[in-house]
């Protein structure tokens, strides 16, 4: 069910816009999403159950043959989709999820209400300077990752598709602006934040309105990036966060008898 991730890809397994992007830039994250997509599978298909515990990461390693920061990084993602939860020393167990979802991601807003609009606050200033560290920065590879991080996105909007691929494909651009941003330490906070609003995300995308939007605000902060223009592109991050953050307070004030103040 796992198979070891090739380490030059076959020629028939490089994507069409991967040709336009050097690979130096990329590679990694196609390893990591590689081997992230094969242990999603397996969870899916049933392979692993809710409560396995997966693997560990030195057996990962040496089944995909990759190296450890690429299972580091599947791991993560997968814990930010909610598929997995990382008990610390002691590995990662698949969740259940079986349970009704909009029920829980309702119920986990309410429960960590405070926090959320913490680290929607910090991730905000953080989207904000990645955005303007791009815009600055101009790195010709890691603006067209972004790019098609963002065409990535509009296409599965608009066709449709799950909200766990929407959510996936958000923290991609996201992650891929903090890339854009150039500052190691600005991408692994933001890394980290993403993490941590995975589920407040998965509220948020499962408002119908909200993907077309959300693509529509990226769309002015990569604007703003190709045009080397640092002040609208912190602007436009600043836009769309707030009007996220706008969502999430109303979604947490319609299930509480006192609106919080925004
Ligand atoms: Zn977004």
């Amino acid at each position: 069910m796992l198979r070891t991730v090739n380490a030059t890809p076959e020629p028939d397994e490089t994507q069409p816009l991967a040709g336009v992007v050097p690979l130096r830039a990329i590679q990694r994250t196609q390893r990591s999403e590689q081997v992230r997509r094969q242990i999603e599978e397996a969870i899916k298909v049933g392979g692993f159950q809710p409560g396995d515990k997966l693997p560990s990461e030195r057996e990962l390693v040496e089944t995909f043959g990759v190296s450890r920061v690429s299972v580091r990084e599947a791991i993560r993602s997968l814990e930010a989709l909610g598929l997995v939860r990382v008990e610390h020393g002691r590995g990662a167990f698949v969740n259940d999820r079986r349970s009704g979802l909009g029920e829980q991601m309702a119920r986990w807003l309410q429960l960590h209400r405070d926090e959320v609009l913490e680290l929607h606050r910090v991730r905000g200033a953080l989207d904000e300077l990645a955005a303007q560290s791009a815009a600055e920065r101009q790195d010709v590879a890691a603006i067209e990752a972004l790019v098609e991080a963002h065409e990535k996105l509009r296409a599965a909007v608009d066709a449709d598709e799950p909200l766990e691929e929407l959510v996936r494909l958000d923290i991609d651009f996201h992650v891929g602006l903090a890339e854009a941003s150039g500052n190691r330490l600005l991408y692994d906070l933001l890394y980290d934040l993403h993490t941590y609003l995975a589920e407040s995300r998965r509220y948020v995308y499962s408002t119908s309105s909200r993907p077309p939007r959300s693509v529509d605000e990226h769309e002015e902060i990569v604007h703003a990036v190709i045009a080397n223009d640092p002040h609208r592109a912190r602007a436009a991050a600043n836009r769309h966060i707030v009007s996220i953050r706008e969502l999430v307070i109303s979604g947490l004030a319609r299930r509480r008898s006192s609106a919080p103040n925004a």
